[in-house]
């Protein structure tokens, strides 16, 4: 996508629309992926040193649960509002505020939904589907886990 500066005139904001293949500007990570193109829809307006280009980026990720490890597909639509400086250029190519804005949009540890429960950290279960029997048997949390280990080794020497 590239806005000829010189098909625009100063003052005269108009409809404009693009795409890119997210698989041609590099943006995805292992737990992220795109499954539809990236579609820009907004306008832009050219004014005395700047241009602007404001509207709505539209696309569809895969993306893996970092706590239950799930795979969810989603829509992913993000607002942008977006102010170049134009001092001597002839063009304008957004790509790297897309690259941007969607580096923000992978959040760090992504969860399929905010009150996941994620597996169970001993037999795997998961925990969103039912409970498990380790919560009963002492294994759930791991401080208790520490705190079994101890007593039987005491327990033992104790013994012998
Ligand atoms: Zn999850
Ligand atoms: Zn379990």
């Amino acid at each position: 996508m590239k806005f000829i500066l010189s098909e625009f005139s100063e003052g005269v904001r108009v409809p404009v629309e693009g795409f890119y293949d997210p698989k041609a500007i590099e943006i995805e990570f292992p737990d992220m992926i795109y499954t539809a193109s990236i579609e820009l829809r907004g306008t832009a307006e050219k004014s005395a040193g700047t241009f602007r280009f404001q509207g709505v980026l539209k696309t569809a990720v895969k993306r893996t649960c970092g706590k239950c490890l799930k795979e969810k597909s989603e829509p992913l639509s993000c607002n942008f509002d977006w102010i170049f400086d134009v001092l001597d250029k002839e063009s304008i190519e957004p790509l790297e505020n897309v690259r941007e804005l969607l580096i923000l949009e992978h959040p760090l540890v992504y969860r399929c939904r905010p009150e996941c429960r994620g597996l169970c950290p001993h037999c795997g279960t998961d925990l969103n589907d039912g409970s498990c029997n380790c919560k009963e048997n002492g294994y759930h949390a791991s401080p208790v886990i520490i705190k079994k280990v101890k007593s039987k080794k005491e327990r033992n020497h104790g013994k012998s």
